[in-house]
């Protein structure tokens, strides 16, 4: 049966247009070199399909996925998008590549010979990814020496982009970020004397925010896109796509001392009212917000209190006018007053884990899309 407002416990809303502008803030910034649009993880946990859509149609021609099999999604949804594959070229893959139209990042020597001997005669577009402090993915200094020294190998390759991905953008001070700038500006003047000429990318997110400087060709934005704070340490310029409603299950009013939830971690002295909702951290509504977070009822602060279960949350709503907190109200965990960076800190981890952790348990509701 279809999940309905009246059957679901919460509400996930997803605003395409905050979406929406949220990349075009981005391009601007950006202008007049490219902007793309990283989609992994179902985009962030936001449902790749629609969150692609509604950028391809803003004008995003760019995207970038982790896996293969999030590119064969996305390629049945947007037959001419250019598709970037970051976790690289899987032995036995080549094919797949090719017959789809997908770009693969070249993340070491060995996937470079293997695309160049898959390639033959005809060199096809692919990222050659250089790692210049994450110690991740991309070729390792050795191997980047490895690279400059085979010419034969450099000029067998017509790559799309050479990128490289930044260790510390959102801590603009960080001496890593104008060490691995400086250090891909150099790597690629030399792979460019070796014959290997290419568009260059290492900003994220946050690198956009570093300046120009980091821009080259093409930005690689993700979780901007979504909405969270590309730059902590200042205000959030970027407008909040997610809210999450959950609905009052139940209200329990308290006149004598009593615990509230699991481990019975929490106590009411006098007397109050505590409402449960529907959310748990089932619903990535992590169990270290517990007896942290706070949700709002319109303006109104409730507390969460005791443990957050699998299902269930208890909020204090003590403070919150009655007919607000009357079962099936609806009451925001991520809103206007409770950000996904709050969340985030609220649970002791960073936005990008509570996006992609969002279940799938509720009512995704697409709002200002088009045709909305
Ligand atoms: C995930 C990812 C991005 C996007 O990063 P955000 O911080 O979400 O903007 C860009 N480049 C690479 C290589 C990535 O893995």
């Amino acid at each position: 049966m279809k999940k309905t407002e009246a059957r679901t416990g919460a509400i996930l809303t997803i605003d395409l247009k905050a979406l929406v502008d949220n990349w075009r803030l981005l391009r601007d910034r950006v202008a007049p070199r490219q902007c793309a649009a990283v989609v992994k993880a179902d985009a962030y946990g936001l449902g790749m399909n629609r969150v692609a859509q509604a950028l391809w149609n803003a004008g995003c021609k760019v995207f970038f996925v982790a896996q293969i099999e999030e590119a064969t999604t996305l390629r049945k949804r947007l037959r001419e998008a250019e598709i970037h594959v970051l976790n690289g070229l899987l032995e036995g893959t080549e094919s797949d590549f090719l017959a789809q139209n997908l770009i693969p990042v070249l993340n070491d020597i060995h996937q470079i010979r293997a695309w160049t001997q898959f390639c033959g005669q005809t060199p096809r577009p692919c990222d050659i990814h250089l790692d210049t402090g994450m110690s991740r993915l991309g070729l390792s200094p050795e191997e980047t020496e490895q690279l400059i020294a085979d010419t034969d190998l450099c000029q067998a390759l017509a790559p799309s982009l050479i990128m490289s991905h930044l260790a510390c953008a959102d801590s603009p001070n960080h001496k890593m970020n104008s060490g691995q700038l400086e250090e891909f500006t150099t790597l690629r003047q030399r792979l460019d004397a070796a014959g290997l000429r290419a568009p260059g990318s290492i900003a994220n997110s946050s690198g956009i925010f570093l300046g120009a400087d980091y821009h080259f060709d093409l930005a690689r934005p993700g979780v901007a896109i979504y909405g969270v704070n590309p730059t902590p340490d200042n205000p959030n310029p970027m407008a909040q796509v997610v809210r999450l409603q959950a609905k009052i299950l139940q209200v329990r009013t308290i006149d004598t001392p009593r615990a509230v939830g699991y481990g019975a971690t929490h106590r009411v002295w006098g007397p109050s009212r505590i409402a449960t909702v529907g959310v748990g951290y089932a619903d990535g509504f992590l169990r270290t917000i517990s007896n942290r977070g706070r949700a709002f009822i319109k303006d109104h602060r409730a507390p969460v209190v005791g443990r957050i279960s699998m299902d269930l949350t208890t909020l204090d709503v003590t403070a919150v006018p009655e007919q607000l907190t009357q079962p099936g109200c609806m009451v925001d965990l991520i809103g206007p007053h409770s950000t996904v960076d709050d969340v985030a800190q609220a649970a002791g981890t960073i936005g990008y884990e509570i996006l992609t952790g969002l279940g799938n348990r509720f009512l995704r509701v697409y709002s200002n899309g088009p045709g909305a």
